[in-house]
């Protein structure tokens, strides 16, 4: 653990302040020592091929009154549609930016230079997922189709540990995921698709996978339903860490429908206002819960161009992610030059849960996610500055949430 200050330059100190000072720092590393975090669950949500334009700044101008992607193009801008970029995205997305940015940190709003990228080549969807779940980003001989993963994941990892084994879940919309997360031999219990529950004696889970039976048959699964299912298996199995992967952003995005891309990310910015609320009010999961939000790529930012994406489409690297928790230093939208990737973000997942796989499982350097003050009455972290010393710069570069 290391504890960052700002040090004073060109004065000699004189050694009456040395003691103090010595005092204080032997605190903060004895302290180090039993460090205390609240987060003990964590779920990673992702919501396909969503740009950082959108998020950070609504309904694209250049998009939403185009007839081309947009059917009824005064309806949805009466929906999403106002003159400034703050009332735009508080429109589109009121959870991220009514309760995210007040609680929570939002990292990739590259209008204030903050950039989240991806690293891997292909900028679609697998390679992407592989980079997020695993570290990795080495070349994949046919992306995007289901060939088992040779990459270890941190689900995977996580479901090694005694302390989440039998406790990780996956729900995704895409079919793809039991092969991206390798679930023959990762043995996670990945549901994707149009995948029944089967939850047997549970009326809720019976309703829901009957109204699968119904569906034409497709490789992503209604969001709603991919949402119902998981919201369901959380509250009959209080999974530990869940990833809830939504896809119809993309398949929307693909289709050219720009009015239904916007109405699906609205409607996911819902499910997951839910799913915290639902944490917040169940007394397993309030104040021990952080959720981390993010994509697998962004989509070419030109406006003939943001339907596709792929190394081919300029744009499809750029993304986002976003953190709320008890641990979670408030910051809102980070507004300081800064660069992080993709592939941090495995290790951030350990990170933000102790690294209970051992430091460096996953691979990767963890994204820096500044940390609260400890609860009163428990052992002060070490990422707290001590009594009298200045306070640390919140950027987000400077101090990392502590382990477990
Ligand atoms: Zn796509």
């Amino acid at each position: 653990m290391r504890s960052y200050g700002s040090s004073s330059f060109g004065k000699p100190i004189k050694m009456k302040f040395i003691l103090p000072l010595l005092t204080a720092g032997l605190f903060v590393l004895s302290s180090a020592a039993q460090p205390v975090a609240r987060t003990k669950h964590l779920f990673i949500i992702t919501i396909d091929g969503f740009r950082w334009q959108e998020v950070f700044t609504g309904a694209d101008p250049l998009l939403i009154g185009n007839s081309d992607y947009v059917r009824d193009t005064g309806l949805s801008k009466q929906l999403y549609w106002d003159s400034s970029a703050e009332a735009r995205r508080q429109k589109l997305l009121p959870f991220f930016w009514g309760t995210i940015a007040r609680q929570g940190r939002l990292y990739g709003n590259r209008l204030l230079g903050n950039k989240v990228n991806v690293r891997n080549f292909y900028k679609i969807s697998y390679p992407g997922y592989n980079e997020i779940f695993t570290g990795h980003t080495d070349a994949i001989s046919s992306p995007n189709l289901a060939i088992p993963n040779k990459n270890v994941n941190v689900l995977e990892y996580l479901n090694n540990t005694a302390e989440y084994h039998g406790k990780v879940a996956v729900f995704t919309s895409w079919n793809v995921f039991p092969f991206i997360l390798n679930g023959q031999r990762s043995g996670l219990p990945v549901n994707s698709g149009y995948e029944p529950l089967c939850e047997q004696g549970d009326s809720a889970a019976g309703l829901i996978d009957s109204v699968m039976t119904t569906m034409r048959p497709s490789k992503t699964r209604h969001d709603q339903l991919t949402y119902l299912s998981a919201r369901e298996y959380i509250t009959q199995h209080h999974p530990s860490v869940l990833f809830l992967g939504f896809g119809e952003t993309d398949e929307h995005a693909h289709q050219g429908r720009y009015d239904l891309y916007l109405q699906q990310a609205a409607d996911i910015d819902r499910m997951i206002a839910d799913l915290w609320y639902m944490v917040q009010t169940d007394p397993y999961y309030k104040d021990s819960t952080t959720f981390l939000i993010t994509t697998d790529h962004g989509r070419g930012w030109k406006p003939n161009k943001w339907c596709t994406h792929g190394f081919w489409a300029q744009g499809s690297g750029d993304i986002w992610m976003a953190v709320l928790g008890p641990d979670i230093q408030p910051e809102g939208e980070l507004r300081m030059h800064a660069q992080v990737y993709q592939k941090q973000i495995a290790a951030t997942i350990a990170r933000l849960l102790g690294d209970p796989a051992g430091p460096g499982h996953p691979p990767g350097k963890p994204i820096a996610v500044p940390a609260v003050a400890p609860l009163a009455g428990l052992p002060l972290r070490s990422a707290t500055a001590p009594t009298g010393a200045p306070a640390a710069p919140a950027t987000g570069v400077a101090l990392a949430v502590q382990s477990r």
